[in-house]
């Protein structure tokens, strides 16, 4: 089963959906997307919470 991650969720008007097979795999594209995007370049321990909040088995 895929994960997946809607920027959506974390509050932005975005409609990038970061996909991976684990956790770990969606966290690296998401913060990837995040730094390019909407130049997040560090992520807080709230931030990672957050994301894997919002992460979903699709
Ligand atoms: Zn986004």
């Amino acid at each position: 089963m895929a994960k997946a991650m809607h920027c959506s969720d974390m509050g932005s008007d975005c409609t990038f959906v970061a996909r991976g097979g684990t956790v770990e795999e969606v966290m690296a594209v998401g913060a990837e997307h995040g730094k390019e995007v909407h130049g997040i370049t560090e992520l807080t321990p709230e931030m990672v919470e957050k994301v894997k909040s919002v992460i979903r088995d699709e």
